[in-house]
Formats: structure tokens, C-alpha cells, sequence
């Protein structure tokens, strides 16, 4: 008898050559969810652990012609929507998702990778808070992400709280706003997990500036848990104990000091 067909997650998301974050890192930690990884190339970096040195966006209709392909043959269980690049192809992922019956969507908004680089045109902003946040179950944003789509500052603890709030008003299921830019000097972190039941103060230990893909194995690993049936809220708390494993046996692949993660 045939087994039946595994849930498996798609990330739609930009490539990086250096093989740290985007696409590479998602399916590395849908490899080691044991989920099998399907992925829509929204853009490509050419890119290595000292910053990108040049971004290529596919045609509008191939990157559509990838998602619809993932979603006629597959059982797909989350989305997870990463570097969008501009609003001609964040517009594509609204109108594909919209034509599929509603699947949850982890929205991480990358907006500038570490190094400075810009990975999401201004124009772009729009269609984010207005197409792809309300369909999304999950909004991950750091806090400079969520000062661009929010358009205030994000000072403290209580502005980062406000903030959270206001994000889920913008139509999300539910907000992990990344505190990592808070406090710098601090041992620890704190993140804020706000959902229809308010928001839940989430602390864990720093984790080191010079590491790359941090953001996008979160979003993948709460992915890549929602596939495997966690509730939301669980799902986050084991995606940040994943990014803490796999950095544990980090290590820098290139000539500069930056760490990509260890997915085990
Ligand atoms: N490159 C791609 C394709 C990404 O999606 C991202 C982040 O999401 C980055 C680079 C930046 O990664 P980091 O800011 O962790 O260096």
C-alpha cells in the first residue's frame, strides 16, 4: 500500500548564493524538520558572507509558474514568504496565494540583510501591509522592519509592545516581533508574541551579531512546525530553540567572521 502523501512546506523566497539564508537556509531547516521543502524563487543574490554584490528578480509569470506548480501536484501545509524583492513580484504572491484555498502564511518581511543591503524596494512596502499582512498567520519582523512598516520609532519596551499591537491591527493572525536591536549590551532578548489573546513576553539568551540566516530559519522552522501540526505559539518557541541549536556548531564558511547556522 502506498504511504500517504507528506504535508510539506513552501518557502517563496530570494536564493543566496552563499548558502546561509534565504532559500538555502529554509531548506535546510525543512530537511532537518524532517518536511519535505518545496521553494519559488521570488529573487536571486549573488552573494557571499561579506554582503550581496548583485540581486536578479525572475519574470513576474515564472515566478508564478513556480508556485502554481507547487501547489498542483503537493500538500502543502504552510507557506513561508521571505525576500519579495518589489511590488511587481510581492503582487504576484498575493494574486497566486489568493487563487489557492488559504493555507497559513508565515510572513517574514525582509526588508535589509545585516550587511546593509536593501532586499525590498519602498514601493513594495504596500502590498506587504496590504495584500500579504492580513492573509498572514505569522508576521516576524525585527524591530528596523517594523518601524519601516508601522512608520514610527521603536525605542523601548513599552514602544515595542505598542508596536506589536499595532501590527496585529494591520491584519496578521499573529506577531513574534524580534527584539534583538533592544538593549544591545543585554545578555538576553526580548521578543513579544502578540495574538488575539494579547501579548506574551518571550526572553532568550542573545545570540551573536555576526550571524547570517537568523531570521529566515526562524520563520522557516515555525514553518516547518505548523506542518508538523504545533500550534502557533509552540511553533515559535520551538522555531527559537532550533536557531539557538544550529547555532551552537555555527561556523564561518567564508574569509570573513560570519557564522551561518549548523542544521541539524
Ligand atoms: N539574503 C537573502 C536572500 C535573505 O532572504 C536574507 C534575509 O532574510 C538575507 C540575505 C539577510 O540575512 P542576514 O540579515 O541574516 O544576514
Amino acid at each position: 500500500m502506498q504511504a500517504p502523501r507528506p504535508v510539506c512546506a513552501l518557502a517563496i523566497a530570494g536564493s543566496d548564493s552563499g548558502g546561509g539564508a534565504g532559500i538555502q537556509a529554509d531548506l535546510k531547516t525543512f530537511a532537518a524538520h524532517r518536511v519535505h521543502g518545496l521553494s519559488a524563487l521570488a529573487a536571486l543574490t549573488a552573494q557571499h558572507t561579506r554582503g550581496v554584490t548583485a540581486v536578479h528578480v525572475p519574470p513576474a509569470d515564472f515566478l508564478r509558474a513556480q508556485i502554481d506548480a507547487c501547489f498542483d501536484d503537493f500538500a502543502i501545509g504552510a507557506v513561508k514568504l521571505g525576500m519579495l524583492a518589489n511590488a511587481e513580484t510581492a503582487n504576484t504572491v498575493a494574486d497566486a496565494l489568493e487563487a489557492r484555498a488559504p493555507v497559513p502564511i508565515v510572513l517574514d518581511p525582509v526588508m535589509v540583510a545585516t550587511s546593509g543591503a536593501r532586499l525590498l524596494e519602498d514601493a513594495a512596502l504596500d502590498v506587504l501591509r496590504h495584500r500579504l499582512l492580513p492573509k498572514s498567520a505569522l508576521l516576524t519582523p525585527n524591530l528596523p522592519e517594523a518601524e519601516l512598516l508601522l512608520g514610527i520609532r521603536i525605542r523601548d519596551r513599552a514602544s515595542m509592545r505598542a508596536a506589536s499591537s499595532a501590527l496585529l491591527g494591520c491584519g496578521a493572525g499573529a506577531v513574534l516581533l524580534k527584539g534583538g536591536h533592544l538593549e544591545e549590551d543585554a545578555d538576553t532578548v526580548l521578543d513579544l508574541y502578540a495574538d488575539a489573546d494579547g501579548v506574551q513576553e518571550l526572553t532568550h539568551r542573545r545570540l551573536p551579531h555576526s550571524a547570517h540566516g537568523t531570521g529566515c530559519t526562524l520563520a522557516s522552522a515555525v514553518t516547518a512546525q505548523l506542518c508538523l501540526g504545533l500550534p502557533l505559539r509552540e511553533a515559535c518557541v520551538a522555531a527559537t530553540g532550533y536557531v539557538h541549536r544550529a547555532l551552537a556548531g555555527g561556523y564561518a564558511p567564508g574569509r570573513s567572521e560570519v557564522l551561518v547556522l549548523d542544521h541539524i
